[in-house]
């Protein structure tokens, strides 16, 4: 059998994604793909890269938004948030939503398992961007009905949420 050339790669920031390497020699592959693995993959690697462009080029004005932008990379890390699918501004703007959502939803919570039943596994389903615009207003206690709906009927759904 011949060796494969796309390989599915589990990147050090938590994202899986495909890598072709069919321009690698077949004897190189495994070993790019270890150093690939090391490696965040191409969207966080993006982010990551224009949160400091934007810190170098805008100096301190922006420290402040700069650092939060920082912050919601690592949360999204930490939490294994799925990335957004939409317009770069959209996916900005949503990230944001996001983020502020799910941070005062669990101030609401009695138990951090509760949570991610409710909250964070049903949100993970939702790669929307505009769909999180459109809830920026809502009230973060009612937020796991909203997510639970949503990804019910979610065609995006990744497989890694049990059917609600
Ligand atoms: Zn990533």
């Amino acid at each position: 059998m011949a060796v494969k050339t796309v390989w599915p790669i589990h990147h050090q920031c938590g994202h899986d994604q495909d890598h072709d390497l069919s321009e690698k020699r077949a004897s190189e592959r495994a070993g790019f793909a270890r150093w690939l693995a090391g490696r965040d993959c191409a969207e966080c690697w993006r982010i990551s890269r224009e949160a400091k462009e934007t810190r170098a080029s805008q100096g301190r004005f922006t420290e402040h938004s700069g650092h939060r932008a920082h912050r919601i990379t690592l949360w999204e890390r930490r939490s294994r948030m799925p990335h957004l699918e939409g317009s770069d501004k959209a996916i900005e703007w949503a990230r944001r939503v996001r983020f502020d959502l799910l941070t005062a939803a669990y101030a609401c919570v009695d138990t951090e398992d509760g949570f991610v039943v409710s909250v964070e596994e049903p949100a993970k389903s939702i790669t929307s961007a505009s769909w999180w615009i459109d809830q920026r207003d809502a009230d973060p206690e009612s937020l796991s009905e909203l997510v639970l709906d949503a990804a019910g009927d979610c065609v995006t759904n990744t497989g890694s949420v049990s059917p609600y």
